[in-house]
């Protein structure tokens, strides 16, 4: 295992008072032993970590892991319990976020006696906020990727043309540049739509004086990217043309205000005072963002609620927006790294107002 991410886990036995911990959520694998596949469990302990998967993986374990030892099982719980029985240990934590009530119930009840399953979530939710420069290349360049997808499939965005086809034709050109998958299904909301913020793309055919919400990303090595673009399709009304620039300006001010030290719930009020102060505070209902990493959706939240301070390493997103029923809507998301003093954002497309020809 990498030293910082091995010396985060030792950190967290020791805050919660653990023996061990038993990782089986797929980012956290991936995390911490560079596995890639969908099957294995990681037992951390102070004596060393322990990576289990069954025969389907044990090669490719053998090529990614970084464990001291890697051990095939049959069962996984029965591999998982003869390690701890091995290893001696007492006080054992599990990922309280992602594991199946059924598995824990079968740990307890499996275990030697004396043994004690404890839930884990909150201290492990900073587990993987902070990240390191290859991460972050990961993240640039899935960015990268979807950029230039982007402007690819930009003609394509006219009258006539199915919100679907646009999706299509943009993950094709972000697979065609190495990109493993779409970051998750695209979202095309054209028109009415546009007042749906997971507007996934139906068949509805883009119309002149639409304005068209893209949100998307590609995956690359493990990493996501997530970028929203909104875009007019011919000249379009007042109205909507307002609520761009509100939600253009909100955006704006919001990611100025990244730097170490702000608590992340005052980057979502400004965002959400700016909005609110013209009138549409009552159409814009999600929170301003989330981390992204091995995840799409991440801690920390960027929220009114999370109690999280911005800290160098992370990588949030600010994608404010605002929907009207029956009318249409408007949001804009990019990806910032806070820096020792600052931010940079990661995505790159432009996102002032773009009017393409009907
Ligand atoms: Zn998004
Ligand atoms: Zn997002």
């Amino acid at each position: 295992m990498n030293q910082e991410r091995t010396h985060r886990v030792h950190k967290l036995l020791d805050d919660a008072d653990l023996e061990g911990f038993l990782f089986l959520d797929r980012a956290n694998l991936r995390y911490l032993s560079g596995f890639s596949g969908s099957a294995g469990a990681l037992l951390v302990s102070r004596k060393g970590a322990t990576f289990l998967t069954d025969a389907r993986y044990t090669t490719q374990a053998r090529q990614e892991v970084h464990a001291q030892n890697i051990c095939e099982y049959r069962v996984q719980l029965d591999g998982i319990l003869e390690q701890v029985n091995q290893l001696g240990l007492q006080r054992i934590g599990f990922e309280a976020d992602s594991l199946p009530y059924a598995m824990v119930e079968r740990l307890r009840k499996k275990s030697p006696h004396g043994c004690q399953w404890l839930p884990e979530a909150e201290r492990l939710r900073s587990l993987r906020w902070s990240k390191d420069r290859d991460e972050l290349s990961a993240l640039e360049h899935a960015a990268v990727i979807s950029a230039e997808a982007f402007e690819e499939v930009l003609p394509l965005i006219r009258p006539g043309v199915v919100e679907r086809e646009v999706a299509l034709e943009l993950e094709f050109a972000m697979r065609r540049r190495g990109a493993e998958e779409k970051s998750f299904d695209t979202i095309v909301a054209s028109g009415q739509r546009g007042a749906l913020p997971h507007g996934v793309a139906s068949d509805k055919v883009i119309a002149s004086g639409d304005l068209v919400t893209i949100d998307f990303g590609a995956r690359w090595n493990g990493y996501h990217s997530d970028e929203t673009v909104t875009v007019a399709v011919g000249p379009v009304s007042a109205k909507l043309r307002q609520i761009f620039d509100i939600v253009l300006e909100a955006h704006d001010r919001a990611i100025d205000a990244v730097r170490p030290g702000v608590p992340l719930r005052d980057i979502d009020a400004i965002a959400r005072s700016y909005i609110r102060e013209h009138g549409y505070g009552d159409y814009f209902g999600h929170s301003l963002g989330h981390g992204v990493g091995l995840e799409v959706h991440e801690h920390p939240a960027v929220s009114a609620q999370t109690e999280v301070l911005a800290e160098e390493g992370m990588v949030i997103t600010i994608e404010p927006g605002i929907y009207i029923p029956d009318l249409g809507g408007v949001r804009i998301e990019d990806m910032v790294y806070v820096t020792a003093d600052g931010h940079r954002r990661i995505t790159r497309l432009p996102k002032k107002f773009r009017l393409l020809p009907a």
